[in-house]
């Protein structure tokens, strides 16, 4: 179902962030305790479980294989009528009630779980220090700001080809650097597909190139399309530890009513702690939304 089509409120109780399993494990508890949440996920639940060959150490299911284990995972959410609604949420706005953002949407939550797992891929130097000025990771979100101008669009799945069409009608070059496999058909004639592993965004006071190795590619924008973005990035001021978002025992972050579960807080990264995180998030975001009242 895609985001448009789904009808969202202005405001819930508590936003679930992920649908890998500590975001399934979050809202199947805060289904259980009838709360009025929203349950938000990418398009596909989730690559990583999917790609486990062989599960070894989930608990009752030995030698079961990741797509096995996810297909469980999604037939109860569905069985308990919890719907997963395609939204990638690309910034939060501090609160409480915290704003949730996508591309086209927006709305408020009293809590979050986030659960939104880690990013396999390292950033790219530069990233962190031109982020804001120049480097982005929603191309739709910003994309005025660039009319006339340079941008290149750096994606690791097929989400960029869409944020690369929209550029491509009034910006003056749109570049398209893709991590992924794809003929990448769907792609505006007007963009120029490059070759190349990015090594670099290059800039001082704001992006002006993007490093591919064999060029230097003149831009005024880099926009990177990752399955997961960085959770510093995703809320500002947010406190994290070795990389990971600093929680304690009851899965609270720094912010009130904030909190977070599974890859995202740091290692194991293993299943059965994902959804044992996940779990005790949802009943501690119950505690203090009880706590408002
Ligand atoms: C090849 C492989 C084999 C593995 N084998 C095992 C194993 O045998 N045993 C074991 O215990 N663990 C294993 N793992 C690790 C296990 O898969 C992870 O620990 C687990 O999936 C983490 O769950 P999670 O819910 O925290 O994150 P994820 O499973 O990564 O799910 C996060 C979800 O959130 C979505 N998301 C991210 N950002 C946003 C956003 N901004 N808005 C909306 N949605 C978003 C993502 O698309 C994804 O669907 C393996 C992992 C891999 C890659």
């Amino acid at each position: 179902m895609s985001e448009s089509l789904q009808t969202i409120n202005n405001h819930y109780e508590l936003a679930i962030i992920g649908c890998g399993p500590a975001g399934m494990s979050a809202a199947l508890n805060a289904k259980i305790r009838n709360r009025d949440f929203i349950f938000l996920g990418s398009e596909f639940c989730s690559p990583k479980l999917s790609k486990a060959p062989q599960i070894d150490n989930w608990l009752g299911f030995p030698e079961i294989s990741g797509k096995e284990l996810r297909q469980r995972f999604l037939d109860h959410v569905k069985s308990r009528g919890i719907p997963i609604v395609p939204f990638k949420v690309t910034n939060i706005y501090p609160g409480p009630p915290y704003t949730l953002v996508s591309k086209d949407q927006s709305f408020e939550a009293d809590a979050i779980v986030i659960a939104t797992g880690v990013s396999v891929n390292k950033l790219f130097p530069g990233e962190t220090e031109l982020l804001g000025r120049g480097v982005g990771y929603c191309a739709t979100c910003d994309g005025p700001l660039y009319k006339n101008k340079k941008v290149a669009i750096v994606s690791y799945n097929q989400e960029g080809e869409d944020e690369a069409n929209y550029m491509a009608d009034f910006c003056a070059k749109v570049y398209y650097v893709s991590n992924y496999d794809s003929d990448l058909s769907r792609l505006d004639p007007r963009i120029e597909v490059k070759k190349g592993t990015v090594k670099g965004i290059i800039g001082t006071e704001k992006v002006q190139q993007l490093d591919i190795g064999e060029e230097q590619l003149p831009v005024d924008g880099v926009f990177i399309i990752r399955d997961t973005l960085p959770a510093e990035q995703l809320i500002s001021g947010l406190e994290m530890e070795d990389g990971a978002i600093k929680v304690n025992h009851k899965l609270e972050t720094s912010m009130p009513g904030l909190f977070a579960a599974g890859d995202c807080t740091g290692q194991p990264f293993q299943l059965i702690k994902a959804a044992g995180e996940g779990g005790t998030a949802a009943l501690q975001a119950v505690k203090y939304l009880d706590s408002l009242k």
